[in-house]
């Protein structure tokens, strides 16, 4: 990625369907209902880390030991026993980010992936349900689900224990299931924290969406987070529990990301490309020279430009591609010698909130829009959809200035005229 901002990488938007998302720090491992899971690289960190606590733990609460040390075995076979342990745990938290998409998938929501990583696991969606119920239903399935799984296992610990075989085999395996019941538990009472990014945020919100709109529901349910995020802090801070200040950043920033999302979604609903897009871009021709293109560059103070040839974008060339040209050569090197060929592009039909996204998990300022045959029809910045969703804010809490054309439009495309019988 060039530092002016340009994607370069060859793809082309249509629909939100055709784009994948893929995070390059995550190792594919399988496909479960169709959804492909990914390891990140933080799951690489965490699983050690189980593995070393679950072996090297004795402690006992409410009548569950938390780990292998006190087995009267070899540290080989302790260490084996908490690898099994963590793998486990790992396999059920990855259980609760299924039975997410489970519920989701019935809603017709399309998941992307779920990766496993430092704090659980993450289940990338397309989009939330609309409907506050369905959107309670798809966070509360996650936490039942652990909470079942812990039930189970607890119940099966202490039928193990009843038995009272005797072996090292049958105690690890005492300890394993009362691993697993005491985490999963956990993992459900920590969910059920009424701030996002936890299913409980969630849940709050669809709670609050039955009585406001969405975007104020997210708001109350963001500013819940935060103030619990903030006792977190201070908590941690006071008690000296770096854990608690981790969380709190975690949990605040979760809620922060949540509520800009939403704004964004909600104020460019309705809204495709071609209503944002600047058709008036200035282009160079792949057969100037540097030397002209720099001169072009100059006087428009523009960062980088498409090249067009006959109509057609055939790459992008940026102030940082010049690099490679020595200023002598500048004059007899030509643009297309430089410029990047694979480009990420839209087309105008393309929700604005599908491209937005695609701007922010390329990090690029701006996207090249493009009809069917590859003609560039304009060009759509970070700025145009930002400026967007300032006028729709500023709609929603009443102002009465702002472009009559702008709110004309969003309002055809959002009530269409009933259909003439
Ligand atoms: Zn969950």
């Amino acid at each position: 990625m060039s530092a002016s901002g340009w994607a370069q990488n060859g793809q082309t938007l249509n629909t939100a369907d055709t784009y994948i998302s893929t995070m390059s720090s995550s190792v594919k491992i399988g496909r479960i209902f169709g959804i492909p899971i990914y390891l990140h690289l933080t799951f690489l960190i965490i699983l050690p880390l189980f593995v070393w606590v679950f072996s090297s733990e004795s402690l006992r609460i409410f009548g569950i030991t938390l780990g292998f040390e006190g087995l009267d075995t070899t540290m080989a076979v302790e260490y084996a026993f908490g690898t099994a342990a963590a793998v486990i745990f790992f396999a059920t938290i990855l259980a609760h980010e299924l039975a997410h998409s489970y519920v989701a998938i019935r809603y017709g929501v399309t998941i992307r992936s779920i990766t496993l990583m430092l704090f659980g696991g993450v289940a990338s969606m397309e989009e939330m349900p609309r409907k506050p119920g369905q959107e309670l239903k798809m966070a509360l399935a996650g936490p039942m689900t652990s909470l079942a799984i812990g039930l189970v296992s607890y119940v099966a610990m202490i039928f193990v224990r009843e038995l009272a075989i005797g072996t090292v085999a049958a105690e690890g395996l005492e300890i394993l299931l009362g691993i697993i019941a005491f985490y999963n538990v956990l993992l459900a009472g920590f969910n059920l924290i009424p701030a996002f990014p936890m299913d409980g945020g969630r849940m709050l919100r669809s709670f609050l969406a039955t009585r406001m709109s969405n975007i104020d529901a997210t708001r109350r349910a963001a500013s819940v987070a935060k103030v619990l995020a903030a006792a977190m802090g201070v908590f941690g801070i006071v008690f000296g529990n770096i854990f608690l200040i981790f969380i709190a950043f975690f949990v605040y920033m979760g809620a922060k990301e949540e509520e800009q999302a939403t704004v964004i979604t909600e104020s460019l609903e309705g809204f495709t490309v071609r209503q944002l897009m600047n058709e008036n871009v200035q282009t160079v021709h792949p057969n100037i020279s540097v030397q002209q293109m720099m001169d072009t560059m100059m006087a428009t103070r523009m960062m980088g430009f498409p090249v067009v040839d006959q109509g057609l974008l055939v790459g992008i060339v940026t102030l940082t591609d010049t690099d490679k040209v020595p200023k002598e050569r500048a004059g007899m090197t030509m643009v297309r010698d430089i410029m990047s060929r694979s480009v990420v592009t839209v087309r105008p039909n393309l929700p604005a909130s599908d491209a937005i996204k695609l701007i922010s998990k390329r990090n690029v300022g701006r996207l090249p829009v493009v009809d069917d045959s590859g003609a560039l029809v304009g060009i759509v910045t970070r700025k145009d959809f930002l400026r967007m969703v300032e006028i729709m804010e500023a709609r929603r809490k009443g102002a009465t200035w702002g472009p009559p054309e702008w709110h004309l439009q969003h309002e055809r495309r959002q009530h269409p005229p009933p259909p003439q019988t």
